[in-house]
């Protein structure tokens, strides 16, 4: 089994390079945000706290996260050949305690972290391109996009230097065409 992070700012366009990824790897996407968004729509409680903190832009608490994660690896249908998360870790709790479960699985954890490198100015541009196709409310106003770019910083960055330093980290230039970026972060995945 692989397991992959698709990594980056809202907006890099994780989600469609994982809809590529998935198709050429057999990977099972694991979009938390998209996990909890069903949550939303299904009004479970989860739903119900989460739904607060993701329209003011807030993280939703990590033991939340992590549940939907477990539950996630530890069911899958015995044809995919790995994993790629997206959105998820986003904090070095959740980094830690991902390390933690992949140890159940296999010795090596985290296969590779593909990170998507774009400025904040290109990022609020593609946010708010994605407004007016997928209508989410987080990304409708400028106050909770910039609010969602500076947790990045503040809470997510530290990431890169978490995978730098165990070796599993790999940048990719993520203000190409998507089908360059598609083929760039495919050479890294044949590269391991
Ligand atoms: P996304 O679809 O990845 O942009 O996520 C949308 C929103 O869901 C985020 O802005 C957070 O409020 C919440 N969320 C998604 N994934 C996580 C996570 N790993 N940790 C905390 N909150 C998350």
């Amino acid at each position: 089994m692989k397991y992959f992070i698709i990594f980056g700012p809202p907006g890099a366009g994780k989600g469609t390079q994982s809809s590529l990824l998935i198709e050429r790897y057999s990977l099972r996407h694991v979009s938390t945000g998209q996990l909890l968004r069903e949550e939303i729509a299904k009004g479970t409680e989860v739903g119900r706290v989460a739904k607060e903190l993701i329209d003011q832009g807030k993280f939703v608490d990590d033991n939340i996260v992590l549940d939907i994660i477990d539950n996630q690896i530890c069911n899958y249908d015995s044809s995919i050949k790995g994993f790629i998360f997206d959105g998820f870790p986003r904090t070095i709790t959740q980094a830690e305690a991902l390390d933690k479960m992949l140890l159940k699985f296999n010795k090596t954890g985290v296969t590779a972290v593909l990170s998507l490198e774009v400025d904040d100015n290109v990022i609020v541009e593609r946010i708010r391109k994605r407004a007016e196709i997928e209508g989410r409310k987080d990304d409708s106003s400028i106050e909770t996009i910039v609010n969602r770019i500076k947790t990045y910083h503040a809470k997510t960055e530290p990431l890169i230097s978490y995978y730098k330093e165990r070796g599993r980290y790999h940048r990719i230039q993520g203000d190409l065409p998507v089908d360059e970026i598609f083929n760039n972060i495919c050479s890294i995945i044949e590269s391991l």
